[in-house]
C-alpha cells in the first residue's frame, strides 16, 4: 500500500463521531433517565392515587407503621385518612356537608362538594400538611388490620381518590393544580387499632412499596451501568482512535533515514500553512539538494551518508520557524516551505544556510544548490510547486557554484516540452515525421556543388515545422539522439544509393554524428554496416562529430574515428573554433576536414581580427592536409574573402538554406547530364524552410 493510500486510510478513522457519542451520552442520558424515572414515578403517584391500589396483597406492604400513640381523649378518636397534599400548608377538616370545618394553615378552601361524612371530629394535634376526608363507612371497610399487617379494600379507596382528585372544585380552590401526579405524594389512615378502649391509635403511612424502590434502585442501576458503558465505549474508543491515529502517523510521516519528517508530512504540513496564511504570507517551495551526495554515498557507504542527510535535516529544521516545513526527499534532497517577504531577501536566506551546511560535515567540503518555486497562493498543489522547485534546481549546471535557480513559465514550457518531446519521439521515427533536409556546399573557387550536410526537421502532425534546436538538445540528454543519427545515416545512405543507382554524380553528404554516439566502442562498424546495407561507397558520406567528443573517452574516439578513415569515410571537425580545445584536438585527431564555426564571421571582430584568425587557421588546415569548410556565410563580401584564402567549401545562406531532399535533387540534378549543377554566378536566396530557425534572413 503506497503512502498516500495508507494516510487515506488513517485519515478514514474519525473521532468526531465517538466525541459526538460521549457528549450525547452526557448529555441525553441524564435527562433520558430523568424521563424514565419521572415516568415511573408518575406510573406509581399516577396509577397509584387514580386508579387505587392495584392489589390489596401489594398494598399491605405498602403501608408502615408511623407511630403508635394512645389518644388522650377517646373520643377523639376516629377514622379518617388524611392525603398528603404539601402545597396546601395546612390541614383542612371537611364537615358533613363537605365544607371545611376546621384548617390548620393559612389557606382555605372550599371543598363543599365532598362527600359528606357520618362520623367526625376535631383532631386538634394533626400537624401533617395535608387534606382530612372523613369517611361515612368504618375505616374498617377501607382496611382489615390484623396484626401489624393491613388489608386495603382496593376498590372502596380507588373510588374515594378518585371523589378526592377529581373533583373539580376543590382543584381549582387549591390553586389549580393537579394534585395527584404533581402533589400528592402519600396516604395517612388514622385509626383505631383493636378496641377503642385500648386507647391505642396507629397511624399508618403508606409510601412507596419495596418493589417501586427495586424498579427505581432498577432504573439506577440499568440506567448506571448503560451510563458507564457507553461513556467507557465511547471514552475507549477516542483514545484508541487517537493512539492508532498519532502512532500511525509517526510512522506514516517518519522518514526512516534522517528520522525526520517525509514529504507526506512536508505536503500536508505546507498545504495547512498556505490555507492558514490567506494573505498574510506568501510561500515558497524550496529544493536543495546535496551535490554528488550518490557518489559520497558510494565512497563512504550508507552509514555515513545516513549520518550526513540527518545532520543536514537537523540543522534544516532549526533554520525554519514553526511556520515553515522542511522534509528529506531521499538521494541528498530537501524540501523545505519558507515563508518570505521578496525574492532577494529568500534568495539571501537560502544563501546563508546552504553556507551553513557546507560545514555540516568537519573535513568535508560539500556543495550544495536551489530551486525555488513560489507557491501561487493558498490550495495550490504543494506537490506540483515542489516539483516545480525540483526541475528549477535541475536546470543549474555547475554543481559547485552554490547557484539558486527561481522556477518560471519559460522553463515550464521548455520542461513541458521537453515531456512532450520524449512522450513522441519515438512513434514520431516510426512515422518518418523527421525529415532528412539538406544543405548544399559550394566550392569556393568555381562556386560549384561540391558537397551538402545533412540537418534533420521535425515535420509534425499538429506543432508543424520543428526546427533542430528545439528537440535535438533534448534527445542528447535522453539519449534518443543515437536513433536519430542512425535514422539520417540510413536516409544519406538511402538518398546517395537512390541517386547512384540512377546514374546521378554523388557528391559527399556530411551527417552530425552526436558526442553520445561515441561511447560505443563499435561506432565505426556500427555505420559502415548501415551505409552498407545500401551499397553505397564510403567516400560519400561524412561524418561530422564536435571537439565535445573529446570530453570523454578519448582514447575510444581516436581509435574511433581512425576507423571510421580506415573505412573510408571522410571525417570532419565540426563548429571548429567554438571550442576551447580546437587546436589541441587537431594535434591529437587526424581528421580530413575542419568546418569553421560561424561564429568567426558574426559579430564586430569578424571584419579585422577575426579574418586574420580564419586565415590562420586555414593555411594551418591546409599544412596538415586537411579540407575546410566555412560554416554560416551569409554576404558575398564573405563568399570572396574564403576564396582569396583559399577555403575549399562555403555553406550558408548565401548560397542556399538547408532544403527538403526532393528540391536539393532538384537543384543539383536539374541539367539532364546527371553532373551536379554548378551554381550560377547570382547567389541563389532560397527560401526553401520557415525562418522560424536559429537563421536571421539570408543576406544577399
Ligand atoms: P550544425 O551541425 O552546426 O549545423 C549548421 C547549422 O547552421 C544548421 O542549423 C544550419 O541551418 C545553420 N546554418 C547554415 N548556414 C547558415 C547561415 O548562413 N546563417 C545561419 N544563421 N545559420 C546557418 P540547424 O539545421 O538548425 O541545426 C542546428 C544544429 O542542430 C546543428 O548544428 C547540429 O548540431 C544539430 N543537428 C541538426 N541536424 C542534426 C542531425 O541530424 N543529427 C545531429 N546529431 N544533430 C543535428
Ligand atoms: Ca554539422
Ligand atoms: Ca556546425
Amino acid at each position: 500500500m503506497d503512502q498516500t493510500k495508507k494516510h487515506k486510510k488513517i485519515k478514514k478513522v474519525k473521532i468526531w463521531p465517538s466525541v459526538l457519542g460521549l457528549c450525547l451520552t452526557c448529555f441525553i442520558m441524564p435527562i433520558l433517565f430523568v424521563m424514565v424515572l419521572s415516568f415511573y414515578l408518575s406510573g406509581i403517584t399516577g396509577s397509584r392515587f387514580v386508579d387505587g391500589i392495584h392489589s390489596a396483597q401489594r398494598a399491605i406492604a405498602e403501608f408502615e407503621l408511623v407511630t403508635k400513640e394512645t389518644p388522650e381523649n377517646e373520643e377523639a378518636v376516629f377514622n379518617y385518612i388524611s392525603v398528603l397534599v404539601p402545597s396546601l400548608e395546612g390541614m383542612y377538616i371537611l364537615d358533613e356537608t363537605g365544607n371545611i370545618s376546621e384548617s390548620f394553615g393559612t389557606k382555605d378552601v372550599e371543598l363543599s362538594s365532598l362527600k359528606p361524612v357520618s362520623r367526625r371530629d376535631a383532631f386538634s394535634d394533626i400537624s401533617t400538611t395535608g387534606l382530612v376526608v372523613y369517611v361515612d363507612q368504618s375505616i374498617a371497610d377501607y382496611i382489615t388490620v390484623d396484626g401489624d399487617s393491613f388489608t386495603i379494600n382496593s376498590n372502596l379507596m380507588s373510588e374515594l381518590l378518585g371523589q378526592i382528585f377529581s373533583n373539580e372544585k376543590f382543584i381549582n380552590n387549591i390553586g389549580d393544580q393537579d394534585l395527584f401526579s404533581a402533589e400528592a405524594y402519600g396516604i395517612d389512615f388514622w385509626f383505631l387499632k383493636g378496641e377503642a378502649s385500648n386507647g391505642l391509635l396507629a397511624k399508618y403511612r403508606f409510601s412507596f412499596s419495596y418493589l417501586d424502590y427495586f424498579y427505581i434502585m432498577g432504573i439506577f442501576i440499568v440506567s448506571g451501568i448503560f451510563f458507564v458503558a457507553l461513556m467507557w465505549f465511547f471514552v475507549s474508543t477516542i483514545i484508541r482512535k487517537i493512539y492508532y491515529k498519532s502512532r500511525m502517523y509517526s510512522i506514516l510521516y517518519r522518514d526512516n533515514e534522517t528520522n525526520g519528517k517525509n514529504t507526506l508530512f512536508f505536503h500536508r504540513k505546507a498545504w495547512e500553512l498556505m490555507k492558514g496564511s490567506g494573505k498574510k504570507r506568501q510561500y515558497a517551495a524550496v529544493n536543495i539538494r546535496c551535490e554528488k551526495f550518490r557518489s559520497l554515498r558510494s565512497c563512504y557507504g550508507v552509514l555515513w551518508a545516513g549520518q550526513l542527510s540527518t545532520a543536514i535535516y537537523d540543522s534544516l529544521r532549526k533554520s525554519i520557524t514553526s511556520k515553515e516545513v522542511v522534509c528529506y526527499m531521499g538521494d541528498g534532497d530537501f524540501g523545505l516551505y519558507l515563508a518570505y517577504k521578496d525574492v532577494p531577501s529568500l534568495n539571501l536566506r537560502i544563501k546563508k544556510i546552504m553556507d551553513s551546511l557546507s560545514m555540516v560535515t568537519p573535513g568535508q567540503k560539500l556543495y550544495y544548490s536551489a530551486g525555488v518555486c513560489a507557491s501561487p497562493g493558498p490550495k495550490s498543489d504543494t506537490e506540483a510547486t515542489l516539483n516545480n522547485a525540483a526541475n528549477a534546481r535541475s536546470t543549474i549546471t555547475d554543481a559547485t557554484a552554490g547557484e539558486i535557480k527561481w522556477f518560471s513559465q519559460k522553463l515550464h514550457d521548455e520542461q513541458v516540452w521537453e515531456r512532450t518531446v520524449e512522450a513522441q519521439m519515438q512513434g514520431a521515427m516510426e512515422r518518418r515525421e523527421f525529415e532528412m533536409y539538406l544543405q548544399p556546399k559550394y566550392t569556393a573557387n568555381g562556386e560549384e556543388l561540391g558537397g551538402a550536410e545533412a540537418l534533420v526537421r521535425w515535420i509534425h502532425p499538429t506543432e508543424g515545422f520543428i526546427p533542430p534546436g528545439r528537440f535535438i538538445p533534448i534527445f542528447e540528454k535522453n539519449g534518443f539522439i543515437t536513433a536519430l543519427d542512425d535514422y539520417m545515416i540510413s536516409e544519406v545512405a538511402r538518398v546517395q544509393a537512390k541517386w547512384l543507382s540512377e546514374g546521378r554524380k554523388l557528391v559527399p553528404i556530411s551527417v552530425n554524428v552526436s558526442r553520445a554516439h561515441f561511447m560505443n566502442e563499435k561506432l565505426a562498424e556500427h555505420i559502415r554496416d548501415i551505409v552498407d546495407s545500401y551499397g553505397v561507397p564510403h567516400e560519400y558520406v561524412e561524418l561530422e562529430l564536435t571537439e565535445s567528443a573529446f570530453f570523454d573517452d578519448k582514447q575510444t574516439l581516436i581509435e574511433t574515428v581512425k576507423k571510421m578513415q580506415a573505412f573510408g569515410f571522410p571525417v570532419s571537425m565540426d563548429d571548429f573554433g567554438a571550442g576551447y580545445s580546437s587546436l589541441n584536438s587537431l594535434k591529437e585527431l587526424p581528421l580530413d576536414v575542419i568546418k569553421l564555426d560561424a561564429d568567426f564571421f558574426r559579430g564586430e571582430e569578424s571584419g579585422g581580427r577575426g579574418k586574420v584568425i580564419v586565415s590562420e587557421t586555414i593555411d594551418l588546415a591546409k599544412q596538415l592536409g586537411m579540407h575546410i569548410v566555412a560554416e554560416g556565410i551569409e554576404t558575398r563580401e564573405q563568399v570572396d574573402f574564403l576564396k582569396d584564402q583559399q577555403c575549399d567549401l562555403i555553406q550558408g545562406y548565401f548560397f542556399a538554406k538547408p532544403m527538403p531532399v526532393s528540391e536539393f535533387e532538384q537543384r543539383a540534378y536539374a541539367a539532364k547530364n546527371s553532373e551536379p549543377v554548378a551554381e550560377n554566378s547570382e547567389p541563389v536566396v532560397e527560401n526553401s524552410e520557415p525562418v522560424a530557425e536559429n537563421s536571421e534572413p539570408a543576406n544577399v
